[in-house]
């Protein structure tokens, strides 16, 4: 399919479709692996004369046919002009952020996911960016604004509390002072949230969640429109060399194919998940974007396709953090770790595990308290996931009664 065509397509068959042309001289439909080498592994590519390669190849750093088809791909399901695919969510990140120069700074959403904030605090700090937190970033946002503010971050939903950011209200602000708006779509993947086109100018994916969505790909991917973000943010790619591997690219070209049906699939679920949860007396609080009890639903509503409120939540569980850890050790599908947008349900403490490295103050201050677990629903029956939920609930608050119990006893 050619990119002229895509806007002519659904969702679904652009995910199929784009960057997935046929093999020319085979015609196989997928890029195979055979004697033709199409997953190419080949670092570098011949020429016929000094700087006349055979192809458009020369060196795998540089480009590389399978990044370019995943790319491609990106760029189509993202409804933007280009995409460049790097190593991790981390480097493509500390590579918008190496793209700024020294004495810039940066407004981000305090509620960014802990590796962006131990980037923006610790590295981009060494290099003279200097970034400003904030918990109410469509309140603050023009207020914070400096003269040598070049760049907004956002992240929407926030992890792992889910709470929204108005993409639009924020871009408006911000492009009335010449700044540039990023935002990290990770939680929602392509299929629930275009921020292109609600007015960001980046939007960032850690692919190794739902892009890839199999757990087994390390990536990341920023897709834009500017041509001069082409030109600045591809010159580091290929700089700064944090690019995936040929193989990689392959796994998430395939990955990604899916999308559509995994995130419908997990949202279905995180929807049926979140309804179990609220209606339980063994449960204080779920935040879940598709609920209409969501304090932003409207925005939801808004931005989300569908409304879909995503395969993410978070609840607090009655009985504090030793209810909590016990309620991970307890369910039997969800399986106990960390990372999201699998194939596959996970279940995690933040305050323990993903967010530990946030003094705890700070943490509470985001709504991260010890008796919040997270969830990433996977692609399973949705019945099931209900069931182990409500019965790891049980066992625990059944735990706590017995323990109770016995403590009077023997008082
Ligand atoms: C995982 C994640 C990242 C970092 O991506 P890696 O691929 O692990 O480097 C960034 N943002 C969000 C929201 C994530 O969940």
């Amino acid at each position: 399919m050619q990119p002229s065509e895509h806007g002519q397509h659904g969702f679904g068959t652009l995910a199929v479709h784009a960057g997935s042309p046929h093999d020319p001289v085979t015609g196989a439909v997928i890029e195979s692996t055979d004697e033709s080498d199409q997953i190419s592994l080949s670092t570098t590519y011949a020429q016929t004369a000094v700087g006349q390669p055979v192809g458009a190849y020369e060196y795998t750093r540089s480009s590389n046919p399978n990044r370019d088809n995943f790319e491609n791909c990106i760029a189509a399901l993202e409804k933007a002009k280009y995409a460049l695919a790097f190593s991790s969510g981390s480097a493509t990140t500390a590579i918008i952020l190496q793209s700024l120069a020294t004495g810039s700074h940066v407004v981000s959403v305090s509620d960014v996911y802990g590796g962006t904030h131990r980037y923006f605090t610790k590295v981009a700090k060494a290099h003279g960016v200097h970034v400003t937190f904030t918990p109410s970033i469509e309140l603050d946002v023009e207020a914070l604004i400096k003269p040598e503010t070049k760049l907004v971050w956002i992240e929407t939903p926030s992890n792992p509390t889910l709470s929204l950011v108005d993409i639009s209200a924020v871009a408006e602000i911000a492009h009335k002072h010449g700044i540039l708006v990023v935002v990290d779509n990770t939680f929602m993947s392509p299929y629930i949230q275009n921020p292109l086109s609600h007015g960001a100018d980046i939007v960032v994916h850690s692919v190794t969640k739902y892009i890839n969505g199999h757990s087994d790909v390390l990536m990341g991917v920023a897709a834009f429109n500017s041509d001069d973000l082409k030109e600045r943010l591809g010159f580091l790619q290929n700089a700064i060399g944090a690019v995936p591997g040929a193989f990689d690219c392959w796994l998430a070209h395939r990955g990604v194919k899916t999308l559509h049906l995994r995130a419908r699939e997990a949202s279905k679920n995180g929807k049926m998940v979140a309804e179990a949860l609220a209606a339980s007396p063994l449960v204080r609080a779920v935040n879940y974007p598709g609920l209409d009890s969501h304090p932003q639903r409207k925005i939801a509503l808004k931005q989300h396709r569908d409304g879909l409120g995503g395969g993410m939540l978070s609840f607090r569980i009655a009985g504090g953090k030793a209810a909590a850890e016990r309620f991970c050790a307890a369910t039997k599908i969800f399986t106990l770790a960390e990372s999201l947008g699998g194939v596959e349900s996970l279940v995690e403490l933040p305050a323990s595990m993903t967010h530990m490295g946030i003094p705890k103050e700070q943490r509470e201050a985001a709504g991260v308290f010890d008796d919040l677990v997270r969830i990433s629903c996977g692609v399973e029956e949705g019945e099931d996931l209900v069931k182990d939920v409500m019965a790891a609930l049980k066992k625990v608050a059944g735990e706590s009664n017995g323990t109770a119990t016995n403590g009077n006893g023997t008082a």
